[in-house]
């Protein structure tokens, strides 16, 4: 079943010119770029991005890096659109990240980890919500 998931070109990722290596590596793996943008996410907004992790010890330093620079938002579809983001990206610490994977070729720790993807239906809703209004996504 054609499904839809949000993707981020983090900060670290656009700072270091790998965008465009990262979506080649979507079309590459068959996703369809629904919509797209580039944003510069103030931390009020990171941190209601991320607020499922608001009390994690990571989240202030996680916000302030989401937060630092220009990222790239996307919605990708294809089938099984969730699951199949997530292995593309690898595990969240690169070192866990298996071979040919992004976060495992790009990611220089386990926060500036280059990507990041929705990880359930009700999550990719909400974060999809959170960057696009619902008219960019009618075909
Ligand atoms: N993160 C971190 N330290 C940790 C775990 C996560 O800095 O110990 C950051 C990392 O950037 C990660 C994000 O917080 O991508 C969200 O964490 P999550 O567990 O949801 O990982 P993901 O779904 O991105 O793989
Ligand atoms: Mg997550």
């Amino acid at each position: 079943m054609t499904e839809r998931t949000l993707a981020i070109i983090k900060p670290d990722a656009v700072q270091r010119h790998l965008a465009g290596r990262i979506l080649q590596r979507v079309e590459d793996a068959g996703f369809q770029i629904r919509a797209m943008r580039r944003l510069h996410l103030s931390k009020p907004q990171a941190e209601g991005f991320y607020a499922v992790h608001r009390e994690r010890p990571f989240f202030g330093s996680l916000t302030g890096f989401m937060s630092s620079g220009p990222a790239i938002v996307m919605v990708l579809e294809a089938p099984d659109a969730i699951k199949k983001w997530r292995t593309l990206m690898g595990a969240t610490d690169p070192a866990k990240a298996d071979a040919g994977t992004l976060r495992q070729e790009f990611a220089e720790s386990i926060e500036r980890n280059v990507t990041h993807g929705s990880d359930a239906p009700e999550t990719a809703a909400f974060e999809i919500g959170y960057f696009f209004a619902w008219i960019d996504l009618i075909q």
